[in-house]
Order: structure tokens, then sequence, then C-alpha cells
């Protein structure tokens, strides 16, 4: 039977949660166990693909197409395991499973309440599709406290009495902030945060303390005797450097022997962190670097492209190069700027995005890019507005654009439904906005002989998608006689998948979104290859 560790975060939020989850089943993977990492989530959206990364960061996308927690993401990366749909959920997922089957009749009779319907259906997701895992490691949303957590944490609490305290542990992660002015570690709000857990019927096994200064041993001590765990378990996380060097510092505190003797495993083997270390070090020390510009909308909240800032990284480390981001306001960014805020950059990077606001911003940097040979990467939004721009300036049809904007256009990117009426199975619908976007992996067929199929040596592609809108095949030939070519599509031929410049260095757009598949040890090519084209650039081959 799989053994269940449950994370949950006191004190404040942001600590570092998924990151310390994903580390220890890194560590438990790497002594040979087989894991799976789940998140709950106790907000009310159904998933996270209607909120914008202000409130929530990246949404991140799955194999099987769930729009979920970024979290999931970090999963991925450090186990390289594809999350799926029942690996998110969140209370809107779950009150509308709920208020579903309540509609049909199923509890007929009967009153629906929290405990034991919700609590239920939580206890339900925990266990459902689990295979032959050793270790499923469950990580809770939020912070212990809050109103919302509440039935989570009952659940979590019913989960480890039903399966027992020996198949079942729990690690808390606060935060033991430095008082610079008294120049001390305060534990309390540590303790306060046990106590509420211990309110609820939850003892925490672990303690993890993110800490900006090293824990001595008198304050882990303390720690121990109030929160009423032993001081072995009482286990420090300092910033790391990387991410990537979270798991190496996690064993170095012991955090994976502890799981293990928590559970009374025996003989198991010590991690082998060989490639953590390599790739740390990668990270780390590589001596020269290019810089790349990412024109975006959310370019001032780090966490808003968050698999985008790793697969560039990750194209990096396939190059023995750092990676620099020079984030780029899109709304701030004008035809009369464009080569001013432009200078220095190697490598123009157009992500995912959604509405008009900055668009025009993004449209100049693209031309800016296409006149000047600087290598170019537009993901989805990014490509779509490469679709306008060549539209506008190399077909010179002026009011070129998407109907996402409105309908008084010339829409060279469109919904499906605007030209092939029904002729298709994939639709993107703007009645409902929740989960009705073309959504996960889709099959593209590269064609014979284009930049494309050299970086990805082969010629059928599966990649995560997440839009609604697509380019109209329309104007494919009037774009091939420019140069433009349409050097992917769908299997049926009718959605453009990819483009590419002729003439010109490295110029390329996706309809999908390749960071979701990029992993530290297997980089996605298209990352490698245009760090690489950026690297020429800079180097002024
Ligand atoms: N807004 C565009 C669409 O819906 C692009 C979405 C994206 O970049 N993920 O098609």
């Amino acid at each position: 039977m799989a053994r269940y560790v449950f994370v949950t975060g006191g004190v404040v939020s942001s600590l570092g949660k998924g990151l310390s989850s994903a580390s220890l089943a890194a560590l438990l993977q790497s002594r040979g166990f087989k894991v799976r990492v789940r998140k709950l989530d106790p907000y009310l959206n159904v998933d996270p693909g209607t909120m914008n990364p202000f409130q929530h960061g990246e949404v991140f996308v799955t194999d099987d197409g769930a729009e979920t927690d970024l979290d999931i993401g970090h999963y991925e990366r450090f186990t390289g395991i594809s999350g799926t749909k029942s690996d998110n959920i969140t209370t809107g997922g779950i009150y509308s499973d709920i208020i579903k089957k309540e509609r049909k009749g199923d509890y007929l009779g009967g009153t629906v309440q929290v405990v034991p319907h919700v609590t239920d259906r939580i206890k339900k997701f925990l266990s459902q599709d689990i295979k032959n895992e050793d270790f499923v490691i469950c990580e809770i949303g939020g912070t212990v406290g809050d109103i919302e957590s509440l039935p989570f944490l009952e659940a979590i609490r019913q989960f480890s009495n039903d399966i027992g305290k020996n198949n079942s542990l729990f690690i808390h992660l606060t935060l033991v902030p430095y008082l610079k002015a008294s120049g001390e570690l305060k534990t309390k709000p540590t303790q306060h945060s046990v106590k509420e857990l211990r309110s609820l019927g939850i003892q925490p096994d672990i303690i993890i303390c993110r800490s900006e200064k090293k824990i001595p041993k008198d304050e882990r001590k303390k720690i121990s005797l109030f929160c009423n765990v032993p001081i072995d378990n009482v286990i420090e996380t300092v910033d790391v450097k990387t991410i990537y060097e979270a798991p190496i510092s996690f064993h170095k505190e012991k955090l994976d022997d502890r799981v293990i003797t928590y559970f009374k495993i025996k003989n198991t083997k010590k991690p082998n962190l060989k490639k953590w270390k390599n790739i740390t070090n990668k990270v780390l020390s590589s001596k020269r670097d290019v810089n790349i510009g990412i024109i975006g909308k959310y370019v001032n909240l780090k966490d808003a492209y968050k698999s985008l800032d790793e697969a560039l990284i990750h194209g990096g480390i396939s190059n023995n190069l750092k990676v620099n981001l020079t984030r780029i306001d899109s709304e701030n960014l004008k035809v009369e700027n464009v080569k001013m805020l432009l200078n220095g950059v190697s490598g123009v990077l157009i992500p995912g995005g959604f509405g008009k606001r900055g668009s025009e911003g993004k449209i100049a940097a693209i031309k800016y890019a296409r006149l000047n040979n600087i290598p170019f990467f537009g993901i989805c939004f990014g490509m779509q507005m490469a679709i306008i721009e060549a539209a506008r300036n190399l077909l010179k049809i002026k009011n070129a654009s998407t109907s996402e904007f409105g309908n008084n256009c010339t829409p060279v990117v469109g919904l499906l439904e605007e030209w092939h009426k029904g002729k298709t199975k994939i639709k993107g619908s703007t009645k409902n906005l929740g989960g009705t976007m073309r959504l996960g992996l889709y099959d593209a067929i590269l064609k014979n002989n284009s930049l494309i199929s050299k970086i990805y040596a082969m010629k059928k592609i599966k990649e995560r998608h997440r839009h609604r809108y697509e380019v109209n095949i329309k104007y494919k030939d009037e774009f091939e006689k420019k140069g433009l070519i349409f050097s992917a599509m769908s299997p049926d031929g009718t959605l453009p998948e990819i483009i590419e410049l002729k003439n010109h260095p490295w110029f390329i757009g996706v309809q999908f979104h390749p960071e979701f598949k990029s992993r530290p040890f297997t980089p996605h090519p298209l990352f490698s290859s245009f760090i690489k084209a950026a690297e020429d650039k800079r180097r002024g081959n």
C-alpha cells in the first residue's frame, strides 16, 4: 500500500511548499521508490484556468489537458513524471461534483454536508488513480488557519486515521523569521501555527523551518519541545541559489532519512544525487551568458511565466550558458522605443497571452526582430502576433488582427467555428470560458527540410496546447510566397502548429506551449536551439 505524506504550510504563504514537496519526491525517487505528487487547492475556482497570473501565477497544463496549479510543473520537472487531471483538485471542483450529484438525486432524502460529503470527496481524490506507488505526497495549498483550508485538513486527518499512522506522515512547513533589531530568530509563529494544526487534530511529525539564517540547536530544541516533535525531525531550509539545489540541501538536512525512519523502512539505498549536483554546477558555474528579452504583460510577477523561465534555464544548461532574462512590459513598448528597449538583447521571446492590452508592443518587437535578424520565439499568443505582424507588413493586409480583439478587423487569427462552421471537432467556444480551450497534447506533423524538423529530429511531435484561437490557413499560400512557412500542421492539415521564416537565422512561432514539457535533465529542443541561436547572435555569427 502507498504511504501518504501530507505537506501543510503555516505562518505565511509562499514558503516553498511546492518545491519542498517536489524535492522530497525527487529524493525518495533517487532512493528507488515510486512516487506521485498531488496538490489540493482550497479556492473556489473549479481550476486555475480562469484566474489571471496576478491572482495565481502561471496556469500549468498537463498532457491530458488539465489546467492546474504551477506546483504541478515543479513536480514534473523534479520527478520527470507527467502530472494528470487526477493530481490537482480545488474546492470549486469538489463542490461542482457534489452539486451535480445532488441535482441528479444521488443523495435523495439526505442532507448534503461538508462532513462527510465534502471530506469524503477529498478522500476519494487522495486515493484515486494510485497504482503501485510507494509514496504519495500531497501538498495542501494555503496556510493553516485559513477558513477555506478546514475541510482539507479535516479530510487528511480522517484519511490518516483510515490508513493508520504507520502509513501516513504530516510535514508542516513554517517560517522562522529573523528580527534584525534584536538579532534573533523567532520560533513563536511556528509554535502558534502548530498549535492551530493540533487544534484540528493534526500533530505534525516533521517540521520544516524556512529561515534566512541557520537555526541553532537551542531554537530547534524550543520548536521540538513546544511543538511536540522529536528534535531530529525539526529540519531547516535556507535559501538556495538555484531551485535545483533544493533536493541536495534537503538531503543534507536529512529530510529523506527522517521520512524513511518514520515509516520504519529498512535497507534502502542511499540516494544518488550526482545528477542534481551536476545540474546545480552547470546552472551556477557557466561563465558565458546570453540576454533574452521576454515581452509580456505580467513581467513584474515572478511566477507568471514559471515554466517558461525554467525552460529557458534548461536551454542554457544544454548550451553551458547562463540565461539572463530582461522582462519588458509590452504596454511600454512602442515603435519609437523598440530599438532602445531591445538593445543588448540577443533573442526575443513572446510568451502566451490573452487580450488586446499590450499587443501592439508585441507586434512592434516582432517586426524589429524580423527585420534585424534577432532570434525570435513566439509561443501561442506570440505566434498569433507574429502572423498578424506578417499579414500587416508582408501581405499588406492593413487591418489584419485576431477576432479575440473584436470583429472590426481582417481575422488572420480567429475561432475555428468562424470559418469551419461545424466541420471540425476541435472547438474554441467563447460562450463558456472555463475549460473550453484546446487543451492538452495534440499531434503535429513537421514539414520535411524545415528548420523545425532539424530541431526536433523527428516527423511527428506531441505538444501541450492551451488556446481558443487558431491561425487561419486561408492565407497559407500567400504567407509562404513571402517566406513565412507553415512548417508544422495538425495531422488533418487544417491547423497551423508552427511557423518559421526563411532567410532569417531563427524565427519560429509555435501554437502550443513547449515550456510545459521542458525538464532540467531533458531540456526541450526548441529552447536549446533558441538559446544557441541567441548565443550565435551575441557572438556576431
Ligand atoms: N489568447 C490566445 C488564444 O486563446 C492565446 C492563448 C495563449 O497564448 N495561451 O488562442
